[in-house]
């Protein structure tokens, strides 16, 4: 498969060849597609595997697609991941191909520069990269004032099986409970047990399952 057949936009396309990446690795070549139809995706996939764009990129595209957030909207993707590493990890990955869209990604974790994260998320963004925990007191403390999830259209869960292993599981269902359900919702994991997929079948609607 060639990034052609994907279907991405032009200013994604600029970036993948700058990045020099030649062709979809497996796993993009696969959800991609699926992803950038509306569908609802499982993926299972390490890390290393490219699971990251997989998502991202059609997060994008889904993006472009809706009205401007202004100052005061939450946002329209939402990406919820086990640890701080992971989200930086991420978020960077993300700003890679969003700053030259004008997308903007604010990543929200414990400890330091919290305050910059609040005011970044106050002056509205497209994409919150957070981990659960982090995320339940941002929208807790501040009763919805720093932002909210009535506009998150697109929900990420990366790693779902390391945030059960961490017992991330109360604050998951309480986030995916708050966003609207007419959403599109991508969960990718390394492993697939029982309890993820209990997870998956609650939170996802006709899921397409992709292994890797
Ligand atoms: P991930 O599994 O998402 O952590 O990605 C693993 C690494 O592969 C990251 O450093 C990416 O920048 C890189 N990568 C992602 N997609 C491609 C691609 N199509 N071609 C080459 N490298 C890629």
């Amino acid at each position: 498969k060639t990034w052609h057949q994907t279907g991405l936009t032009s200013k994604i396309m600029e970036t993948i060849r700058k990045l020099n990446y030649e062709k979809p690795m497996p796993i993009q070549a696969q959800a991609l597609p699926v992803i950038m139809s509306g569908r609802d995706c499982i993926g299972v996939a390490k890390t290393g595997s490219g699971k990251t764009l997989a998502f991202v990129l059609p997060m994008l595209r889904h993006i472009k697609d809706q009205p401007p957030v202004a100052a005061g909207d939450g946002p329209v993707g939402l990406i919820m991941a086990p640890t701080r590493e992971l989200v930086q990890q991420i978020h960077s990955d993300i700003r890679k191909f969003a700053k030259v869209m004008g997308v903007r990604c604010v990543p929200v974790y414990g400890g330091s520069g919290v305050a910059q994260q609040i005011s970044e998320l106050k002056r509205g963004t497209e994409i919150v990269v957070c981990t659960p925990g982090r995320m339940i007191d941002i929208l807790c403390t501040s009763g919805g004032k720093i932002t909210n999830l009535r506009r998150v259209t697109y929900l990420v869960m990366d790693e779902a099986d390391r945030m059960f292993d961490m017992g991330f599981e109360p604050q998951i269902t309480r986030i995916v409970q708050n966003i609207r359900p007419d959403r599109q919702t991508v969960l990718f994991s390394a492993t697939f047990p029982r309890q993820v997929e209990i997870l998956a079948r609650k939170v996802l609607n006709k899921p397409v399952e992709i292994q890797v």
